[in-house]
């Protein structure tokens, strides 16, 4: 494995094709994307609506073992596999990845738009604004933030009268009309009579009155990066809010619920649909009051009308690339959207092949792939490639710990075949999980130039004992797709075995099984934990979720990616752990359930050395460096 130039020189060595001429490729019309610039067009959400399980193709979802803080190239190998076989095995390949958050792009991780050979391209606009989608979520969560506090101001300084009348101006006949964006709540409040000049004193008043709890206003604002003083802040304190001031604070615009629900949701009514069901705070009588309460659905769903068109770009070899929404791993799914692979599997045909990526290990990315993604949109994965490195697992062996910005131990640089024979219970428990789904497991091992081919065997052995369908080394990040094509043809082989994916399952039910025992499943199936222990905070949330009505919805969790347990020390396999559940919260226009394995940090910070002091501009050639 040669040596390898850094990933924005590689991406600007490159001349992208005319995103028209991608385009072409994939038998896309005219009328169905708008070109952004050169290298970059919004593709029409409607073709999903084409795909039907005769024409769909080949659905290909790649996780990786729980990794070292440096990422162990899922991206860079989902890139790859797609230059593999659309550029050197002739089968027609899209890639579905997610958006980078422009946070970590200026703080510690970089972007992610894959490595070396294998990218996407121009790298520099996909790591920063690309199409606007993530403006278009932060303007979106922070109109509904406005709106809540608006709210509980007027509320406030108002009696039900004024408000009435505010509401509800009389136009010039004297007539009063229901504004468009209020229909959902009368729906909701059960008020059939649509003058509201007949309606009842308390009809009127329940109308006009949220009556939100300001310590339970849950709605964040946010912004896309990594600025740690907004975690938690004091709203109101100019003198015209009158004294109302309350603590609050900010998010990373991907770790909105808005975000969450652009991933999810499977046409534009069911992201208008979910974004009414978004749950911003606590009335004081317990009632949980969401967007269409507020009468802002409308309108979220105007600002995010191009943000649910997918961005078509390339790869370094002209493969076609989708790329949207880039929901948090944690707090949401950690995975591209059901809309995007939905477009992919249609634009493909049944020959083709979608290659999406599940991020963190495959005990979340994957875990979430499954009991969320594919609840959501239906769809049924033909197989999984599960990314490994020599690295990651020697880290599981017993290596010394891993950090992010620091040169690596000697441990990983010379040979050490014992110490990945012990990482690989790491693997073992990711092939067995997936395999429990009913999904058949290709292992891709990335291999870094300092691996030794008795490292690699080692893996081999261990992932065909676990069950592995295949295990291929992959250079791909050396070589392009050419270095992935054994990885191509496996997952070729693979896929065409299990065209139907009849073995396919979910991993639990949702209705029959109560909070506690969708979290106890996954943490005893999928982590080995032997208990669960709820905090009372949690158990307070669960009664209050439940009774609320939205027990039934599925979980998902927010746990440390760094190990199968709640500790992130522990590495390899453990099991007989105890995970404990600090608290819950609600996504119910996403539609799950969080429940918190530990504390996380919802807007990053940025290291003492961020990646900006490395990033400007050429003004002679107007190049972004080092990016
Ligand atoms: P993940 O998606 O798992 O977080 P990425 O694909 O983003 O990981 O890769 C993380 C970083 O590691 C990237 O900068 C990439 O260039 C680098 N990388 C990935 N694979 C290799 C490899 N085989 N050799 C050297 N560097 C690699």
């Amino acid at each position: 494995v040669k040596p390898v130039p850094s990933d924005i020189e590689v991406a600007q060595a490159a001349t992208p094709l005319r995103i028209s001429h991608v385009l072409e490729q994939c038998k896309v019309s005219m009328e169905e994307y708008e070109p952004y610039g050169h290298y970059k067009a919004k593709i029409s959400d409607k073709i999903s609506k084409k795909m039907t399980e005769e024409n769909k193709g080949h659905y290909v979802v790649v996780a990786g073992i729980t990794p070292t803080p440096l990422g162990e190239g899922k991206s860079t190998t989902t890139i790859g596999l797609v230059q593999a076989l659309g550029a050197h095995l002739e089968k027609f390949a899209v890639a579905c990845i997610r958006q980078p958050s422009m946070g970590p792009t200026f703080g510690i991780k970089g972007g992610a738009a894959g490595g070396g050979y294998s990218q996407v391209i121009p790298m520099e606009e996909m790591n920063m604004h690309l199409t606007g989608d993530i403006h278009a979520i932060g303007i979106a969560t922070n109109l509904i933030a406005a709106a809540v506090d608006t709210r509980m101001f007027h509320e406030n300084t108002q009696s039900d009268e004024a408000l009435f009348k505010r509401l509800f101006p009389p136009n010039k006949k004297g007539e009063r009309k229901i504004a468009r964006n209020m229909t959902r709540r009368l729906k909701r409040l059960g008020i059939e009579k649509t003058n509201p000049d007949e309606w009842s004193e308390k009809e009127r008043s329940k109308f006009v009155r949220l009556d939100l709890d300001a310590d339970k206003v849950t709605w964040r604002r946010v912004v896309d990066m990594n600025d740690r003083f907004l975690r938690q802040i004091t709203i109101g304190e100019s003198p015209t809010e009158k004294g109302q001031t309350r603590q609050t604070g900010f998010d990373i615009t991907v770790a909105s619920e808005v975000m969450a629900v652009l991933a999810m949701c499977t046409s534009l009514e069911d992201m208008d649909e979910r974004f009414g069901k978004m749950i911003v705070g606590t009335s004081k009588s317990g009632e949980a009051v969401n967007c269409d309460d507020l009468g802002v659905t409308g309108a979220v769903t105007a600002l995010m009308l191009e943000a649910i068109k997918p961005t078509m770009m390339q790869t370094l070899e002209g493969t076609p690339v989708l790329i949207h929404a880039g929901p948090f791993a944690n707090i949401a799914t950690g995975n591209s959207s059901v809309i995007a692979d939905k477009i992919a599997l249609s634009m493909v045909g049944k020959d083709g092949f979608v290659v999406t990526e599940a991020g963190f290990g495959a005990d979340i990315g994957l875990e979430k792939f499954v009991n969320l993604k594919c609840r959501s949109s239906g769809l049924k994965p033909n197989c999984a490639v599960i990314v490994a490195t020599v690295r990651a697992l020697k880290c599981h062996g017993g290596g010394p710990a891993v950090q992010a910005g620091k040169p690596l131990d000697f441990a990983y640089l010379e040979e050490n075949v014992n110490m990945v024979k012990d990482g690989c219970s790491n693997l073992t428990r990711h092939i067995e999980n997936t395999r429990s789904f009913g999904i058949p497991v290709v292992i891709a091992i990335n291999a870094f130039p300092t691996d030794t081919p008795a490292e690699h065997e080692a893996i081999r052995q261990a992932a065909l004992a676990a069950g592995a369908s295949a295990v291929e080394i992959c250079t791909h990040h050396a070589e392009g797709g050419l270095g992935a094509t054994e990885l191509g043809k496996a997952v070729t082989r693979v896929c065409e075995e299990n065209a139907s994916a009849s073995e396919f399952k979910l991993g639990y039910s949702t209705e029959d099984m109560s909070i506690e025992e969708k979290v106890e499943h996954i943490a005893k199936e999928y982590y080995r934990a032997g208990g669960v222990e709820f905090s009372e905070q949690a158990k307070e949330k669960i009664a209050l979720f439940t009774e609320q009505g939205f027990g039934h919805l599925p979980v998902c969790m927010a746990k440390t990616q760094y190990s199968f347990s709640h500790d992130a020390n522990m590495k390899g396999a453990p099991a007989g752990f105890t995970l404990p559940i600090g608290d819950l919260r609600l996504s119910a226009g996403a539609g799950f359930l969080v429940p918190l394995v530990g504390a996380f940090p919802t807007i990053p910070g940025l290291p003492t050395r961020p990646a900006y002091y490395e990033i400007s501009v050429d003004t002679e050639t107007e190049q972004i460096m080092g990016l």
